[in-house]
């Protein structure tokens, strides 16, 4: 199921088009159809990869050498002068593409200037660490 090609690979090979902003071998940048803000963005790998834990290396690391470029182009393109960074892990995460992608959001201190939307709605309802130790352990051990 979650490696199954998605609408993201047809734009990977032009078979349906796209608002290109950026291209190297190994990632590809575009608008994204449905803004939450102007300028609103996708980043995401060539490989296909629905989420973060199933990158490879290879592309992982060009994912993030790419990735503040087309932070600092969207911000002077657009004038922002903020942006939330959002990646969406399985659909309870509310991840509808099943290729991993990265979501720039602009935000624009006059929220006119970046409707509709204006940007990303964030609840942050949070909560008291109650077994840190016991719990960052295991993700240690996890990690190897
Ligand atoms: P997510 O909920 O994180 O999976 O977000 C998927 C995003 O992909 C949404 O913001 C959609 O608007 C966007 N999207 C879906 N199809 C296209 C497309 N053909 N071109 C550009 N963006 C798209």
């Amino acid at each position: 199921m979650d490696n199954e090609p998605t609408i993201f690979d047809k734009i990977i090979a032009g078979e349906i088009p796209c608002h290109r902003v950026y291209e190297d071998d190994q990632v590809l940048a575009f608008l994204d159809v449905a803004p939450l803000s102007r300028g609103h963005t996708l980043v995401i790998p060539k490989e296909r990869a629905a989420r973060m834990e199933h990158l490879g290396d290879e592309s992982a690391a060009a994912l993030g050498r790419v990735l503040p470029r087309v932070c600092r182009a969207v911000l002077k393109a657009t004038g922002a002068t903020a942006y939330n960074l959002l990646q969406n892990n399985g659909a309870d995460a509310h991840q509808a593409v099943m290729h991993l992608h990265i979501h720039i959001i602009p935000r624009y201190p006059d929220k006119a200037e970046g409707s509709p939307g204006s940007g990303l709605g964030i609840m942050w309802p949070s909560g008291k660490l109650e077994d840190g130790e016991a719990l960052a352990s295991q993700i240690r051990a996890a990690i190897g």
